[in-house]
């Protein structure tokens, strides 16, 4: 079946056709390192991630590029002493790469909580600054690129004289981005407010520096994805990927850089995540409008009345697809978490169906659909919903209701624990803990909070129970005693 991509540069489905027969390069920016991730940060990993086991399924091989940004992602204000990293250790009292060190930890365990593959090649800005001097130089030399007190620039008009054009992926005019812009990070060192810092001097007090042919300096944000994208997939591969809203200014700036630097488009498929939402408006850190995954998964918030599984999120996520906007609500959550449940059931009770002669249900119909839903510019919902029409027959072939022979059982077996575990990327919830000492202990801990509850020592027994369920540990109080579930 034909993969079909939408591509956000030409604003169409495409056919998918890789440069290299059977293989892809994919490139997805990765996170700033300089605070915790939240569940908006989570949901376009995660689509990239569905994205990459979809492509790996459909038989290709991926090499997958996920870099770390480490250096040179100003703050908005675009006061270069406002470095994202500086800014953050002057707050923590930390180095600046301890913060990185912190921050890059805490993406590794969220990434890994909620299932995520990890990347074939995850490069650091910070390692690949040579390569990002190299390409400045190179820009100067073809005259895209202009010096200015110490700092590098690009030269946006240059560009679009030379009929190259600006504003192709976010389909911006040239005119009024001209008009619209304020400098606010050049301070008059820029031709035109629209040039962006390939290279940027450092002040005095500046602690992450390079020396490069303009003096001591960190380079610009723009360009590290475009050395290490290039580096690890050629001066032209087949996807990148990143949140919708990297579309401009950052993507935007790739291409130039590219197409500058190669004289060729850099990138065949454009591929950009939608956002996630909550109360209507977008997840960001700076709004304060977030949560936190291990908030989510302890159950350590004030928004979902109680605590998820990461697989019921990463359910949640992919019941959408990965273009739509998702507001996450703690309603959509609960959803979630019984259509999980009822589709885990029903792979578990999959492997307890007999056998027989013939076969009311229509396996290879219902493959094809399913098939067709993930070529379909990776159609998770769609997918999903098929998937349910199996979990029906499945209830069905469990009560004598429908029969399937055993070619046709071993085909679904396969095929549905393969969407289930490979596709989707979804887990089992094991309710025991595999462990007898840490259930010992467990029980130990309940039997204290019951007598802590018995001389109405409220203060203790609530403690009990939340500080378990800050290490993900639920405790439920039913009509049989209080039984827990790990998260
Ligand atoms: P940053 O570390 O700020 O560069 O963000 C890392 C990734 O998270 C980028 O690809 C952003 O587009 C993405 N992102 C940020 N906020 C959201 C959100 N609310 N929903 C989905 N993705 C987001
Ligand atoms: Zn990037």
């Amino acid at each position: 079946m034909q993969l079909k991509i939408y591509n956000s540069l030409t604003g169409e489905k495409e056919d998918f056709k890789p440069i290299l027969d059977g293989n892809v390069g994919m490139y997805v920016c990765g996170p700033t390192v300089y605070s915790n991730v939240h569940l908006g940060n989570v949901r376009t990993f995660l689509s990239f991630d569905f994205i990459y086991r979809s492509l790996q399924f459909l038989g290709y091989k991926v090499r997958y590029v996920r870099n770390i940004t480490d250096a040179g992602h100003l703050t908005d204000d675009g006061n270069i002493d406002n470095d994202r990293f500086i800014k953050q250790s002057r707050l923590e009292k930390l180095e600046p790469m301890e913060i990185v060190q912190k921050y890059t930890v805490d993406f590794h365990e969220v990434l890994k909580k909620f299932n995520l593959l990890p990347p074939t090649i995850e490069p650091t800005a910070t390692g690949h600054i040579i390569e990002q001097i190299e390409l400045t130089k190179k820009l100067i030399e073809k005259g895209f690129a202009y010096e200015s007190n110490g700092s590098v620039y690009f030269d946006v008009l240059e560009y679009n004289a030379r009929g190259l054009n600006y504003g192709e992926l976010s389909r911006r005019n040239i005119e009024e981005l001209f008009a619209n812009t304020r400098d606010l990070d050049g301070q008059g060192e820029k031709k035109n407010p629209q040039d962006f810092a390939l290279w940027k001097k450092a002040s005095p007090q500046h602690i992450m520096r390079w020396i490069s042919p303009w003096g001591e300096g960190f380079p610009g944000w723009h360009l590290e994805c475009t050395a290490m994208s290039t580096k690890y997939l050629g001066d032209k591969f087949d996807i990148h990927g990143g949140g919708m809203d990297l579309k401009f200014p950052h993507h935007e700036c790739e291409i130039a850089q590219g197409k500058a630097c190669n004289g060729t488009e850099p990138v065949n498929y454009w591929m950009h995540a939608n956002m996630l939402t909550m109360n209507g408006q977008r997840m960001s850190k700076s709004t304060g409008n977030y949560i936190l995954p291990m908030e989510l998964i302890t159950g350590n918030n004030n928004f979902f009345e109680k605590p998820f599984h990461p697989s019921v999120l990463r359910f949640c996520f992919l019941q959408a697809h990965y273009r739509s906007v998702l507001d996450i609500s703690n309603e959509a959550m609960l959803a979630s978490e019984k259509g999980f449940s009822r589709l885990m059931d029903a792979v578990k009770i999959l492997d307890e169906i007999q056998a027989s002669d013939v076969s009311t249900v229509n396996v290879q119909e219902w493959l094809d659909k399913a098939y067709s839903a993930l070529v379909d510019d990776f159609n998770s919902p769609i997918l999903i919903s098929h998937l349910f029409e199996a979990v029906k027959w499945i209830f069905l072939l469990k009560d004598g209701k429908e029969t399937i022979t055993a070619e046709d059982l071993a085909l679904l077996k396969e095929k549905l624990n393969a969407f289930v575990f490979d596709v989707l990327g979804l887990q089992t919830i094991t309710e025991e803990t595999g462990s007898d000492k840490l259930d010992e202990t467990l029980q130990l801990l309940i039997e204290l909070r019951n007598q802590a509850r018995k001389t109405k020592n409220w203060e203790l027994s609530d403690q009990i129970r939340d500080r378990l369920l800050e290490k993900g540990i639920e405790l439920k109080d039913g009509r049989e005693g209080t039984s827990y579930t790990i998260n």
